[in-house]
């Protein structure tokens, strides 16, 4: 059952939602090359509880850490390590946080130092991946839409959208219903309306849409071992429109302040 929620609850989401905004802007200023996931996850935990919020994904489902960091080939739910980011990687940073009982989940792929332009160019697709989607989250439409675009969009750049893994519904619990899914049918699906509050996350593979778990059974990783791309924004119908509860802004002040002290 999809728990549509009052205005009140979405602010709480909001609130939420933007502690997690805030996270990803620090991990933003530590991350370059040399810094060790691990790092990164403790940055993550400590600002978190200083917000007075939980971090959302230590313990859920027996996950070990504050963040899901996935590297280059690793789609998503990678275990941060002690191994250096090196030059040219791709990061995705997921993080999820409990403010006041209701979550906050939200994600970004951070390019490190010189990333080749084909791998540059997958990041911006799948951006815009998560902004087709969230302009599709209205009143109405229905889940399927949602994916329909998102999957068109990335195919029509010849990439492979994963289907092992979908976004979802988010509120008191990280995962709710609705599923929603990076693809799908036009006209299919939960009808959208006023209190969904979904998180969506396109998971975009510059090579074949098939991905397979690692042994730790935690980390998945394209199959054919080419990078993938992540991007997670918290969205609420209200209004009838999309409402994006996170922002990337924090992530774009901390990147932008960083490439002015390099010139
Ligand atoms: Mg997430
Ligand atoms: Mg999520």
């Amino acid at each position: 059952m999809i728990k549509y929620k009052t205005r009140e609850e979405i602010e709480i989401m909001r609130e939420a939602a933007q502690v997690v905004s805030r996270t990803l802007g620090k991990v933003a200023e530590a991350i370059e090359e040399g810094v060790t996931p691990l790092e990164l996850d403790a940055i993550a935990e400590a600002y978190i509880r200083s917000e007075n919020a939980i971090p959302g994904f230590l313990g859920l489902y027996d996950f070990p850490n504050t963040l899901c960091i996935s590297i280059n080939e690793q789609v998503v739910h990678g275990i941060p390590t002690n191994e250096p980011i090196k030059d040219g990687d791709i990061v995705s940073v997921d993080c999820g946080a409990i403010f006041e009982g209701y979550y906050g989940d939200h994600a970004y792929t951070f390019g490190v130092g010189n990333v080749s332009p084909e791998v540059q160019k997958l990041l911006k697709v799948t951006q815009e991946c998560l902004d087709i989607g969230i302009a599709q989250t209205r009143a109405g439409n229905r889940i399927g839409d949602i994916g329909f675009y998102i999957q068109q969009h990335a195919e029509k750049h010849g990439y492979g959208v994963v289907r092992e893994l979908v976004g979802h519904g988010l509120g008191t619990t990280m995962h709710e219903e609705p599923q929603v899914p990076n693809f799908g049918r036009r006209g299919r699906g939960k009808k959208i309306q006023e209190g969904l509050t979904i998180a969506i996350e396109p998971m975009i593979n510059l090579g074949t849409e098939r991905v397979k778990y690692l042994k730790d059974n935690w980390t998945i990783v394209t199959s054919d071992l080419k990078p993938s791309a992540h991007f997670e924004h918290d969205v609420a119908v209200v209004d009838g429109k999309p409402d994006v509860l996170s922002t990337f802004d924090f992530v774009h002040q901390a990147l932008a302040k960083k490439e002015g002290r390099v010139f």
